[in-house]
């Protein structure tokens, strides 16, 4: 018996989102398919998730392979083989030592790296930074640089302090060996404006944290896993973190976080200090396990930086020639056009052209395609943003 099914209608789901568009049934490659038939170009990618593409046949032989195997959940009580070697598989990619935690989003994966940073500093606070998101939870959101999203839930976690991303002085002050538990920075800004964070400013996160004994996090739950031309986007510093976080790419559209915690945090935590019910497990790991794969693949990575660099030369012309743009910014597959005007009236008429882009903040496009997208299909998108734009 089939049930009937009711109709698509927005009404009985909270509104918490400012929906747009038309209603999407499908997906191939870097395209998005709605319900009349009208193909869009994708460069927001599920926001930086789907670096695969849709219909990825990796996602779909990993999906398919899961359910054969007949496990979705068993729960972190019991072993399984996965999540285990998701856990290899990555921190191999770091070089060795270290260990994974499995969560289920980017900010549950920054709520954990705090828990853990105070549990190895024996401290409480942490230090953030302009422009940073990490989350809509209760401490990611107080790490989080919007007061838009923050006043109307204070009071949040206490002894977060925001420094000005970039200025050495400030945060030499607010970090300190008596308070700082943990320092959290996205290596590139995502919602805050696609902000590549200069190595040498990170380079001096990772001197003061050691100096004062802080867990230095690199969230790279949007930068991280390939977007940036590099499986990490901080590889391109030279400054490594006591812990990453991940999440966005990270399960191939599933629900998937990670926090990757050096040795020397890892041993300070016991059974008992953090759990999830779901986290890692069977299904979304073997689906992970071949994402991560094939992104950490040289030639895979290649091909980004190629196309990458392909893209910001366009960008930075389109900037150069219209007066609407004020500057292109961006690593590998991850750009942001700051214009000289509000953002978002652009994102829509790129919409009305079948393009898809989304804002970082008031007056930034943001332009995240899918990692597999062609370099005819970024000719194309560029091509409709020069019009949307002349
Ligand atoms: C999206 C994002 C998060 C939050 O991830 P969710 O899965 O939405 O909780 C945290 N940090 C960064 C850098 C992000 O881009």
């Amino acid at each position: 018996m089939t049930i009937p099914a009711t109709s698509a209608d927005a009404t009985a789901l909270l509104g918490v989102y400012a929906r747009v568009g038309p209603l999407f049934v499908a997906g191939e490659g870097s395209e998005l398919i709605a319900e009349d038939g009208t193909r869009y170009l994708d460069f927001v990618a599920g926001i930086a998730v789907n670096a695969l593409g849709y219909n990825s046949p990796v996602i779909r032989d990993a999906v398919l392979r899961a359910l054969d195997a007949g496990l979705i959940h068993v729960s972190n009580l019991y072993r399984t083989e996965p999540g285990e070697r998701l856990a290899a598989e990555l921190t191999k990619s770091l070089g060795g030592g270290g260990q994974a935690f499995f969560c289920n989003s980017g900010a549950e994966a920054n709520e954990g790296a705090f828990k853990f940073a105070r549990k190895w500093s024996k401290k409480t606070d942490i230090v953030a930074f302009s422009g940073s998101f990490h989350g809509r939870l209760f401490a990611s959101l107080a790490a989080t640089d919007r007061p838009d999203y923050r006043r109307p839930f204070e009071p949040l976690l206490t002894g977060v302090q925001i420094v000005p991303l970039g200025d050495v002085e400030a945060a030499q002050h607010a970090i300190t060996a008596d308070r700082t538990a943990a320092v959290i920075i996205e290596p590139v800004q995502g919602e805050g404006g696609v902000r590549p964070v200069p190595a040498e400013f990170l380079a001096f996160l990772r001197e003061r944290s050691d100096a004062c004994g802080c867990a230095l996090i690199f969230d790279e739950v949007q930068c991280g896993l390939g977007r940036t031309g590099t499986l990490f986007a901080s590889e391109q510093t030279g400054v490594t973190p006591d812990m990453y976080t991940l999440a966005k790419p990270l399960g191939g559209g599933l629900p998937m976080g990670a926090i990757l915690v050096s040795d020397a945090i890892a041993a300070a935590l016991a059974p008992g200090d953090h759990a999830t019910t779901f986290g890692g497990g069977p299904f979304v790991a073997t689906v992970s396990l071949d994402v991560v794969r094939t992104i950490a693949e040289p030639e895979f990575l290649a091909a980004v930086r190629a196309k990458g660099a392909w893209l910001g030369d366009r960008l930075r012309r389109l900037a150069a020639t219209s007066a609407r743009v004020r500057e292109a910014r961006g690593r590998g597959l991850m750009w942001g056009l700051e214009l000289n005007e509000v953002a978002a009236p652009i994102v829509a008429a790129a919409r009305e052209r079948q393009l898809l882009v989304l804002t970082a903040g008031p007056s930034v496009i943001r332009i995240v395609p899918p990692l597999t997208v062609s370099r005819e299909d970024l000719e194309r998108g560029v091509t409709i943003l020069e019009e949307v734009l002349a």
